[in-house]
């Protein structure tokens, strides 16, 4: 019984970008089809080795088989096939996130760029519609007896019918386009060497005999074997076209760069190239190859709860699991990779390789390597480490934040800020180091939402005249950072807008402790406007042209308030920042504070004051209205 479906409505459009494009790389397709093949064996290998499958083992090839008088290349292999119910699923709707990433990035770019970021993205089976105008897929699942073929002009509809096939496995029949005048020739797909010369280019790493029947012009033996003097004949043979050595097997030095971002891109669904790459061989206690990338961006949903970070495992040349978590620490989530040892028994279950020691080493070692890739990186090429810290940066923070014991040491040397002396440009701790005073003993920061908010911060006009440098902390994790770190070599960091009396001469605190004295109701009333809010209302010594400030005490600042109390599994239960309001006492504003007669009035100036502190240093005021309506009467008085 034939039936006719039709495609999911994203798969529509994807087909229809295909069907339409005017992509010059649509060689690409043979690629994408030979990766699914190769996937197919991998996924029947796998499971041949579990007893309870009772899958026999077999001879995995892929064949390639050209016919020119149909013009159709069919792309046959012996692995895992589809039932009714996986071709639904698998090539009637998008199956996968790489497909639905390229559709959102697609929306994104302009037409014509789009166009280009199809071969990169390696939008897979789809594809084949930019080469072929049909295509028919004969599939049988390793693990029933019914065979199908699906058949798709890939428009709207596509349909299923019962089919025979001997073996589980699935060929796939691309009925090519007709040859364009002055354009694609499509025929091309058919020839001989150009299959070789693709398979080459795009799939030669994929483990399994890529097979095809191949035509050699050689010399004519006679009975004895010997070659008959300029007598040719064509003999044909089923040739391998590829070295089937994986990527991460091979020296450094015998693989391309274009290989590996080619592998890259089509293994990961990204449009652009890594930003870096590893390939690591480790022969010892334990044993494995690993083949690490950073991206060159952060991936789309990286941010997303569905994220799943992990490196894929292979053991002794078989693929044992996808994502694998445990290969990787939280916070470098973003590298994608994959790694092979022949440590691992091959029938290791899923739950016995979570807790497998040899795959916390396997992390160990790898997570170390990373970060002296970088901490290389960021020694001989900053423009490219800057590239991979604006984008990832905050992960390496987060590192921080989050591990304990050795590592974190090696991390902070990765971290780096903007700062009231390098507003342009980043800085590392150890440079902070280098260059400040002799005589200062803490590593100071301000910290709000962004940049732009920092440098409008009061409590830095200090700094900036006595020529000390202040990193700029614009991310939450900053601070929190800071405080798990405490200190880099032995200098401790220090929030400017937390106050430490022990730090004033006491020269200083003499002084402000005799103007506190001197302004007592003054300091009381505005105490009292702003119950509730600030714990404490005094001077400062550190404000130059700014009227008022807000420090805090106890190492809990105000970002960091906020940043907790935005965290929805707090509730009711906020925490609090202990404030302190600090008077400019050189500011005219406060040398007309001091005319004030009359308590009200006092207390009225002093919330407004608080205000514009806090609008000052980035934050909200909590009541606008009631801050709206004490500047118009405080208005009307004046001009009146
Ligand atoms: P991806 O390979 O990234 O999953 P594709 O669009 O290339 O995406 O393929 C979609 C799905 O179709 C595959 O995930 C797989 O389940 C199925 N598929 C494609 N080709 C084959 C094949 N030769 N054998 C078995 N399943 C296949
Ligand atoms: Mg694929």
């Amino acid at each position: 019984m034939k039936e006719t479906k039709e495609f999911q409505a994203e798969s529509q459009e994807l087909l229809n970008l295909m069907i339409n494009s005017i992509y010059s790389n649509k060689e690409i397709f043979l690629r994408e089809l030979i990766s699914n093949a190769s996937d197919a064996l991998d996924k029947y290998r796998y499971q041949a080795l579990k007893a309870e499958n009772n899958l026999p083992a077999k001879d995995y090839a892929i064949e390639l088989i050209p016919n020119k008088k149909e013009r159709t290349l069919i792309i046959k292999d012996n692995g895992i096939g589809m039932s009714k119910k996986e071709i639904e699923n698998n090539l009637g709707t998008i199956a996968r996130s790489g497909s639905k990433e390229f559709l959102k990035k697609y929306k994104d770019f302009k037409k014509d760029e789009s166009m280009n970021i199809i071969g990169q993205f390696g939008v897979g089976f789809y594809s084949l519609f930019m080469v072929a105008n049909k295509v028919e897929v004969l599939t049988r699942s390793a693990h029933e007896d019914k065979a199908y073929l699906f058949c798709s002009d890939g428009k709207k509809s596509y349909t299923i019918e019962d089919a025979n096939k001997d073996e589980s496995g699935t060929e796939i029949k691309v009925y090519l386009k007709k040859d364009e005048k002055d354009g694609e020739e499509y025929s091309s797909y058919l020839d001989e060497w150009k299959i070789k010369d693709l398979v080459k280019k795009y799939s030669d790493y994929i483990r399994y005999p890529i097979k095809m029947m191949c035509t050699h012009h050689v010399n004519k033996k006679d009975e004895k074997g010997e070659d008959i003097k300029d007598q040719y004949e064509d003999i044909t043979s089923l040739d391998i076209l590829n070295s089937m050595v994986p990527l991460w097997k091979k020296n450094k030095n015998e693989i391309k760069e274009e290989e590996i971002n080619e592998f890259y891109k089509n293994k990961y669904y990204d449009y652009e190239n890594p930003l870096m790459h590893l390939l690591i061989h480790v022969d010892g206690l334990i044993s494995y190859d690993a083949l690490l990338f950073i991206p060159s961006h952060a991936p789309l949903n990286l941010y997303s709860e569905n994220y799943e970070k992990g490196l894929d495992l292979y053991a002794k040349g078989i693929f044992i699991k996808e994502k694998c978590k445990e290969l990787i620490p939280d916070y470098l989530k973003f590298v994608k990779g994959l790694v092979e040892s022949n440590d691992f028994s091959l029938n290791i279950s899923r739950e016995m390789l979570q807790s497998s020691p040899l795959l916390r080493k396997i992390e160990d070692n790898l997570e170390k390597k990373i970060i002296d890739k970088l901490l290389d990186l960021k020694e001989h090429d900053k423009d490219q480490y800057l590239k991979f810290y604006k984008e990832f940066g905050n992960h390496i923070k987060f590192g921080i934040y989050s591990s304990y014991g050795s590592k974190k040491d090696l991390l902070k040397d990765l971290i780096m800020f903007k700062s009231l002396k390098h507003p342009e440009e980043y800085i590392s701790l150890k440079e902070y180091l280098e260059n400040m005073k002799k005589e200062q003993e803490h590593i100071y920061y301000a910290s709000s939402k962004n940049l732009d908010q920092i440098k409008l911060l009061p409590q830095l006009e200090k700094y900036r005249q006595d020529d000390v440098d202040v990193l700029y902390f614009d991310q939450e994790v900053d601070e929190f950072m800071a405080m798990m770190m405490n200190d880099y070599e032995k200098k401790t960091f220090k929030n400017i807008s937390s106050i430490d009396q022990n730090e004033l001469s006491k020269e200083e605190k003499e002084e402000i402790d005799t103007l506190v004295a001197s302004n007592k109701r003054l300091l009381d009333n505005i105490l009292e406007a702003l119950k509730g809010e600030v714990d404490e209302v005094t001077f400062s010594n550190k404000l130059v042209s700014s009227p008022v400030c807000i420090t805090t005490k106890d190492g809990l600042s105000m970002s960091m308030e906020e940043t907790l109390n935005q965290n929805p599994a707090r509730g009711e239960n906020e925490v609090k920042a202990r404030k302190v309001l600090e008077i400019n006492p050189k500011h005219n504003l406060f040398k007309a504070l001091q005319k004030l007669t009359d308590d009200e009035e006092m207390k009225q100036y002093g919330s407004l004051l608080y205000d514009e502190a806090l609008l000052l240093e980035g934050f909200e005021i909590k009541n606008k209205q009631n801050f709206v309506e004490k500047i118009n009467e405080l208005l009307v008085k004046a001009i009146n």
